[in-house]
């Protein structure tokens, strides 16, 4: 895909996310890769309804070199090893949404209570240990929590959601979010029932494999 049409995508998405409620104001990131080498990724600090395709910027996954006078996000280190490490992510997103962010204060592991996290976000959402944004240690805490997984929570901080697409990891926000709300409000009648471990973890290579195959990602 030409580095114009992948800057569109982020910026568009950003628009998205702020509107969708997952965002507030400049706080979240989101990129996607362009090829091997190279991501697209939000500029920081800059607020989403002002952003332009122009604005996104073009990072080198190896060194973090970037092309522009914008700074790109803080999170560049982050989003460029998940690329390195995850050969078939193709688009990271990270946010600050209100139930994501409430479990995440909490620093709970989210178990297997919903067909659809099971099978899109994965088998559990684990809590990456606590680091201060943007730093190496973050880095290395969230990578080991998205192990086998398509979304975790930073601890104290928010959530993050990788896809084979942006799209695919615009829903696994949404779906994150909503698993985070439905453990929330189900304390209220006694706690969730679990979903079988094992069941939990064919279900979402079910979903790898064969499901999403149906549908473009
Ligand atoms: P940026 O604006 O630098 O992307 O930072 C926002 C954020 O959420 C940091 O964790
Ligand atoms: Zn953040």
């Amino acid at each position: 895909m030409e580095v114009t049409e992948v800057k569109k995508m982020v910026c568009d998405a950003g628009k998205r996310l702020l509107s969708s409620g997952l965002v507030e104001g400049t706080w979240g990131n989101i990129s996607a890769r362009v090829d091997e080498n190279t991501m697209v990724i939000t500029p920081s600090g800059k607020n989403y309804a002002d952003q332009t395709p122009d604005d996104m910027v073009v990072v080198n996954l190896a060194d973090l070199t970037y092309e522009g006078e914008l700074k790109p996000s803080t999170e560049r280190g982050l989003h460029a090893e998940i690329y390195k490490e995850r050969k078939n992510v193709n688009s990271v997103i990270h946010t600050h949404s209100l139930h994501g962010c409430t479990v995440a204060a909490a620093r709970k592991e989210i178990p297997p209570i919903l067909d659809d996290m099971v099978q899109i976000v994965g088998p559990s959402i684990r809590v990456a240990d606590y680091a201060i944004s943007g730093t190496k240690k973050l880095t290395k805490n969230v990578i080991k929590a998205l192990k086998g997984r398509n979304g975790a929570l930073l601890a104290n901080h928010g959530t993050i959601c990788v896809g084979r697409s942006i799209d695919e990891a615009f829903v696994t926000c949404q779906v994150l979010e909503k698993a985070c709300r439905i453990f929330i409000d189900v304390q209220n009648i006694g706690g969730a029932a679990q979903i079988n471990k094992v069941e939990a973890i064919a279900m979402h290579q079910y979903y790898l494999k064969k499901y999403s195959k149906r549908q473009s990602i």
